[in-house]
């Protein structure tokens, strides 16, 4: 039997920023990540935008974590010098219907708190980028990318200076909660079983699925998983563009938008295609389906410049006819269990409230207010 204080489940870009906020907050703490590597899903196949915060319903965890993750994630680059841009971006509308949704953003943008936001007539965004085409639209300036890779080798490096680690190839294949109130888990291929006071299931596309494996730790709450893949096609050569662009957003995603990696490379995605389980493969007859969106603000697209690139799978918690559910973070209060959070539904923005999160789930398993960055 192998003791530690507290698991995290999972090396994403949010178990690793956990995992850090409660060692340096005092914990002992070991992250069991079945593959090899960190960060081989959901944190290694998204947009890598650092998202303004600017669509949520405001007062919604999403709204909260994302605005003061975002401010905590540039100042984290900042000091380490991870790779990351504050580009900007352009939301655009492409008929006068959807100038009215325009006004909804601008509105919510001032009540989520997220500072500037612009509006820009046609003839400013041909100035900004001279391939856009619009009615109208938004001037977002605190939108950016990162390079994700360097964000999690970093949480990762704070992790072990903090003294705890990450135990790679282990995989938690279910568990209970004894009488003592502690933890017990089972990992694939491993007779030992792991004890620990604290455990934050951080698995996910598989969070609701590992929590349904941990018993007598309350599956009432526990939603359904649902899986929305998105594909991302490349554009060959060199950009048109200097910002991001999205259109207005769809009801499950944000749109197929057009996102710049560190390289000045555009690639354009996601969209969005119910699977019945996590499933990465890239469907090519998504091209023109994909070529007709961008035409709708970037008409002189060459279809032949787009490359099909990779995909990734929102960890949606609500069915496809449903709004969009919000972040659940179900520690004590939801489940009547100390000791134990749950993170469900971290889908987009969770890359840009990674920080954010990390400071709530700390803050709820140690009463204090980590030093997060
Ligand atoms: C298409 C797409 C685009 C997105 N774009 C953006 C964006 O531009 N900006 C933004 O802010 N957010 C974006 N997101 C959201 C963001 O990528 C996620 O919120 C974030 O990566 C979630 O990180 P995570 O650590 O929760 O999950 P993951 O990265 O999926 O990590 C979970 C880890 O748990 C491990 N695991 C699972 N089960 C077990 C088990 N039983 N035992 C041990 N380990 C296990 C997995 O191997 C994995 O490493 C996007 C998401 C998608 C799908």
């Amino acid at each position: 039997m192998m003791e530690v204080e507290t698991v995290v489940i999972g090396a994403g870009v949010v178990g690793l920023a956990c995992a850090r906020a409660l060692a340096l907050a005092g914990r002992e703490v070991i992250v069991l990540e079945r593959a090899a590597h960190v960060g081989t899903e959901t944190s290694s196949r998204n947009s890598e935008v650092i998202h303004s915060g600017i669509y949520y319903p405001p007062g919604s965890l999403k709204a909260r974590l994302c605005v003061a993750g975002r401010d905590m994630l540039y100042a984290y680059c900042r000091e380490r010098a991870i790779p990351h841009r504050r580009l900007g971006k352009l939301i655009v509308a492409t008929s006068d219907a959807e100038t009215g949704i325009l006004a909804r953003y601008h509105e919510l943008a001032g009540r989520n708190g997220i500072g500037e936001v612009s509006w820009k007539t046609a003839d400013e965004v041909r100035e900004l980028e001279p391939e856009v085409r619009c009615v109208r639209a938004l001037h977002v300036p605190e939108t950016g990318i990162v390079d994700s890779h360097s964000l999690m080798t970093s949480l990762w490096g704070d992790l072990q200076a903090a003294g705890g680690d990450v135990a790679f190839l282990s995989a938690v294949t279910g568990g209970r909660r004894r009488p003592d109130e502690r933890f017990e888990l089972e990992l694939e291929e491993s007779d030992e079983r792991l004890v620990c006071n604290e455990l934050v299931n951080s698995a996910g596309l598989h969070a609701p699925d590992l929590a349904r494996r941990l018993e007598g730790c309350g599956k009432g709450a526990i939603p359904q998983a649902y899986y929305a893949r998105g594909h991302y096609f490349t554009l060959s050569g060199k950009s048109p563009f200097s910002r991001l662009v999205y259109p207005i957003a769809e009801s499950a995603g944000l749109g197929i938008h057009v996102t710049l990696d560190l390289s000045g490379r555009a690639k354009f995605g996601p969209d969005v295609d119910w699977v019945p389980s996590p499933d990465y493969s890239f469907d090519e007859s998504r091209r023109d389906p994909f070529a007709q969106a961008i035409r709708r603000y970037y008409p002189a697209l060459d279809d032949t410049r787009l490359q099909p690139d990779y995909t990734g799978i929102r960890p949606k918690i609500a069915p496809p006819e449903a709004p969009a559910a919000d972040f659940r973070i179900d520690a004590v209060r939801q489940h009547g269990i100390p000791g134990l959070v749950h993170l469900f539904g971290i889908e987009s923005p969770g890359l840009t409230s990674a920080f954010a999160i990390a400071a709530d789930v700390s803050a709820v398993l140690t009463g204090q207010r980590p030093r997060t960055v």
